[in-house]
């Protein structure tokens, strides 16, 4: 998996998330042998206000489980010239890629889509490549969602999560991260004394 440091830029005061460094990630059971040979994008996606976050993403069609919906496009960085492009920027969209080393920067519609704790989608890296799948029948109208998973996030930011979903984790990080994210901190701690 990815060990990369990414999170959401904007351009626009349009934002899907707040302010911490951190990185997006493809969930590490990913389907990406069955999926490569049918991808076909849904065409039917509109920005729009979100009741989750600022703006999301949601579709005009009905989307059927398993359908491609999407492509997370954007130019390829290093982790390394990501970290130095946005040291000061309190939200970027990177996206880590399962190498560790590189991020896509995120400059598409689906770089508008927000987290849920509960989603509709998933993303999956197919040859370098990410696209946002969809993991149940989503009904036209329907603000699409997935896990973002953050990680490498700064330890006082907790990424909070407004996804509202009966099973929400209060933050977007993923369950892994959250659970070492104490641990970190306690480190930090004993490093500061
Ligand atoms: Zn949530």
């Amino acid at each position: 998996m990815t060990s990369s440091l990414g999170s959401w830029r904007s351009t626009a005061e349009l934002l899907p998330l707040n302010s911490t460094i951190v990185t997006l990630s493809a969930p590490q059971s990913g389907t990406s042998g069955t999926r490569a040979a049918s991808i076909r994008l849904i065409m039917a996606i509109v920005v729009h206000p979100s009741r989750i976050h600022a703006y999301g993403c949601y579709t005009t069609e009905p989307i059927q489980k398993a359908a491609t919906v999407i492509e997370y496009t954007g130019p390829r960085l290093t982790v390394d010239e990501a970290d130095t492009l946005y040291e000061n920027s309190p939200r970027t969209y990177l996206f880590g890629l399962e190498d560790g080393k590189q991020v896509i920067d995120g400059d598409g519609l689906a770089a508008f889509i927000n987290h849920s704790c509960d989603p509709n989608c998933e993303p999956d890296e197919i040859n370098g490549r990410v696209f946002i799948f969809a993991i149940r029948d989503i009904k036209a109208g329907e603000e699409l969602t997935y896990d973002y998973n953050l990680y490498d996030g700064e330890l006082d930011d907790v990424a909070p999560c407004s996804c509202r979903s009966q099973n929400c984790r209060r933050s977007m990080y993923s369950e892994t991260e959250i659970a070492r994210r104490p641990k970190l901190k306690s480190r930090k701690r004993k490093l500061l004394r």
